[in-house]
């Protein structure tokens, strides 16, 4: 396919904001890709060269973009950086420097997708001495065959977001409509997204046969996407809606998807990303389990012998530091509270009810395991039952408690009342809000120093597929993270608004909306201001938090599994 094509639907997508429309226009660029290019036109879309469990990250800075625009278009990287502050798009740059090259390549190639692909393959891949210059190579080449508007997308690509608002949810779509006209055959699809956590081979297989995609199953080193909690007000609710039903204490660590086929073993994050460097003393432990595969489910989580007290979760995060895992195995020695099965000894467990699938799970775990344990449970016969354990379970220092239902299987990738969490109180809303950046405010006062004045958060709304927004965030920042904020967004602020973004409030500067932060409020209010959840209301108002703090500068979840607009809603009734 020529890459020529896909940058000209890119570009006219970009300009559209109605997102029927662009389902449309995307599901019609996809259904004119061959076969054999698919994998890499969704990967392309995605922003990446591979699905992040099988960790091939682009390792693209601005810099070397910077000085592979100016080697093949030949002005001074000064003059390139210039327009890059003025821009704030690499994109923007690379398009409009090609358009007016000094000096033109000495060879020209029309351009394939699967051209752009392999290049930015070689350039992932290449490592070692002079790697840096040869990089640089590799990327001016590309440039030397670009028109401007192919270079303006595989500038952005270089960066990992093309910036056209396209997310997952509307790849589905779009995939969906190629074969249906609408999106009656989303589900099927998604269901086979959700066994593999790979859009690029679900395309794959639904352009060979879609039929295929029902067969899918569990299969290890296929990282599961992971089933979500529901929140309800309090423990009254929660019987009202499961009943009789199991509930375990929440800990808040890491949780972790622990596979495991013959002797080796792979574990994911929630965010699917490939983790097993960081948990050496889990994957020891798994390897001894007696079972040729398995797909399980847990929360690691620090533990302090000496004080019987868990580690708070970012004194367990200082795992994620590849090196010193060894020591920090001795300094941080970790629990894990195993709470679901997916798969045991090549067979399916997923669609069996949560009853039957502990089952399974407790005879997994051995018996005072010094590593693998059990969450603490009961089985609750009544509202009491759930209030009496949640009391206890905070008292033990826990988070809260997750109620999960008896008959439910396991929902991979959505939530659907199989799981309820109640957890301890966070200022008024009974709950954290994982929410998206949008934008950033400058300094005034004291701030000046820094340049940097707060935050516009969002959340996303699955149905519109756009971020929408909720509340312009002050407080709750240290000056070190202030400064660190300031110095992350700057790379990726924008010049206009992303066309995946719904606010009627302008910040100081918009960034694509890729960063999750965890925030708190003392309550969920109705306002002209903020557009999130809108549909629910009249007069083009929306929900908004009061006295928005940030409780941690990082979630562990990415912009499209945070907290959505209709959790944000489900939280103002609940808190009503
Ligand atoms: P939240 O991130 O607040 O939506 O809560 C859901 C998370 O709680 C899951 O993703 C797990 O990481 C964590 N968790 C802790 N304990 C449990 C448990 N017993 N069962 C399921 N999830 C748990």
């Amino acid at each position: 396919m020529k890459f020529y094509i896909v940058a000209q639907y890119l570009a006219q997508i970009e300009k559209e904001s109605s997102r029927l429309v662009i389902t449309k226009m995307l599901s019609e660029l996809i259904s004119k890709c061959p076969k054999d290019e698919i994998s890499q036109l969704i990967l392309f879309l995605q922003g990446q060269l591979a699905p992040p469990f099988k960790s091939i990250p682009l390792g693209i800075g601005e810099k070397l973009v910077v000085q592979s625009i100016s080697l093949s278009t030949g002005y001074r990287s000064r003059k390139v950086n210039e327009q890059f502050n003025l821009k704030g798009d690499l994109g923007l740059v690379a398009e409009e420097l090609i358009s007016k090259r000094k000096q033109q390549p000495l060879a020209f190639k029309e351009l394939t997708l699967t051209d752009v692909y392999n290049a930015f393959m070689k350039i992932a891949k290449n490592a070692g001495e002079g790697s840096q210059m040869r990089k640089i190579r590799y990327l001016a080449e590309l440039f030397n065959s670009s028109k401007p508007v192919e270079a303006r997308y595989i500038a952005r690509f270089s960066q990992g977001d093309l910036r056209v608002g396209i997310g997952d949810p509307t790849i589905l779509d779009a995939l969906s409509y190629i074969y249906s006209g609408d999106k009656s055959m989303r589900e099927m699809i998604e269901r086979a997204y959700n066994l593999r956590s790979d859009l690029s081979l679900v395309a794959k297989v639904l352009f060979e046969n879609p039929n295929k995609l029902k067969t899918f199953q569990p299969t290890p080193f296929y990282p599961i996407r992971p089933a979500l909690a529901e929140r309800l007000p309090n423990a009254e609710e929660i019987f009202k809606k499961l009943g009789k039903c199991y509930v375990e204490g929440k800990y808040d660590g890491m949780r972790i998807q622990i596979h495991k086929k013959g002797n080796v073993v792979k574990i994911y994050s929630r965010r699917l990303d490939n983790v097993t460097h960081m948990f050496p003393d889990v994957v020891e432990a798994t390897k001894s389990l007696p079972y040729t595969s398995m797909i399980i489910e847990g929360e690691a989580i620090g533990y302090d012998k000496k004080k019987d007290r868990f580690y708070p979760f970012q004194f367990t995060m200082q795992r994620k530091r590849k090196y010193g895992i060894n020591e920090m195995k001795k300094v941080i020695p970790l629990h894990v509270y195993l709470f679901d099965v997916m798969l045991i000894n090549d067979k399916n467990i997923m669609d069996k009810s949560y009853e039957q699938r502990r089952k399974v799970l407790f005879d997994v775990v051995p018996r005072n395991h010094k590593l693998f344990k059990t969450p603490d449970y009961i089985f609750a016969n009544s509202a009491d039952d759930i209030q009496s354990f949640f009391n206890k379970s905070v008292r033990r220092g826990l988070e809260g408690i997750m109620a999960k239902d008896k008959d439910k299987p396991y929902i991979a990738g959505a939530r659907k009342f199989a799981w309820i969490k109640l957890k301890k109180s966070y200022g008024g809303l009974g709950d954290t809000i994982d929410a998206v950046v949008l934008g950033y405010y400058l300094g005034k006062g004291k701030r000046t120093a820094f340049e940097f004045g707060g935050l516009l958060i969002g959340t996303y709304n699955t149905v519109r597929g756009v971020f929408e927004s909720l509340a312009r965030v002050g407080s709750g920042f240290t000056e070190d993270e202030m400064k660190l904020l300031k110095d992350y967004f700057e790379k990726i602020k924008v010049k206009r608004k992303p066309n995946n973004v719904d606010s009627n409030i302008k910040p100081d500067f918009w960034v694509v909306p890729k960063f999750v932060i965890v925030v708190t409020a003392d309550e969920i209010t109705v306002s002209p201001m903020h557009t999130c959840a809108k549909e629910y209301f009249k007069n083009k108002k929306g929900l908004a938090l009061r006295f928005p703090r940030m409780i941690s500068l990082r979630s562990t979840k990415g912009p499209y599994d945070a907290t959505t607009s209709k959790e944000v809603y489900e939280m103002y009734k609940m808190n009503k």
